[in-house]
């Protein structure tokens, strides 16, 4: 039968030489391979007992962040939701209510703010696009689980603790800083 790129190979089954047959040299190639490998650095680790260094920019579990007096800076504006590839941002916006001051930074806050981590490509773009400094990539994991719905992280695992504040300081490169001090592209101070 024609083949369509007109292109064809005869097989020819050619009788094995005595060295082939016994399999010496085959098997003693193999041993010389596995015997370099010994000697090389290995690639991997052993994870858990021993642990790579990150980056001081690794992009890991996202955080919420409160401003200086302890307010929520996220203001529903749904950026980081548009701007995300995976579709992993889901929120609620909510009118902040008389009194409601110290817990909320803008007119609006995002009431219901989800994050579905088994979608999430930690591209850092939410972080990118966020117009008030109110969500960053962290250096830390996610931890692993057993049920899907455990990996959609809503407020209470997204939000700082007011009393145990998340340090992102390490993410603001001096290029970060330096861009952000085009008054047009200045985030909130
Ligand atoms: S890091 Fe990327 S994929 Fe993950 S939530 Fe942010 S924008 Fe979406
Ligand atoms: S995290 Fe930032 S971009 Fe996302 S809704 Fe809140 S203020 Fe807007």
């Amino acid at each position: 039968m024609e083949s369509l790129s007109g292109r064809s190979k005869v097989v020819v089954k050619k009788e094995m030489t005595f060295l082939e047959r016994i399999y010496l040299p085959a098997i003693l190639g193999g041993v010389i391979i596995t015997l370099k490998h010994l000697f090389r650095r290995k690639a991997t680790i052993k994870y858990p007992e021993k642990k790579r260094e990150f980056s001081d920019v690794w992009r890991g579990q996202h955080v919420l962040k409160r401003d200086d007096k302890g307010a929520e800076r996220c203001t529903a504006c749904g950026l980081c939701a548009v701007s995300c590839p995976a579709e992993a941002i889901t929120m609620t916006a909510a009118e902040r209510r008389k009194g409601e001051e110290h817990l909320y930074r803008e007119e609006r806050y995002a009431s219901k703010y989800e994050i579905n981590m088994l979608r999430c490509i930690f591209c850092g773009l939410c972080e990118e696009a966020c117009p008030k400094e109110a969500i960053f990539l962290t250096d830390r994991l996610v931890p692993t689980e057993f049920q899907r719905e455990d990996f959609i992280y809503g407020k209470d695992k997204l939000v700082e603790p007011a009393d145990n504040r998340i340090d992102v300081t390490k993410r603001q490169t001096p290029a970060v800083l330096e861009f952000k001090k085009n008054k047009w592209f200045a985030h909130n101070k």
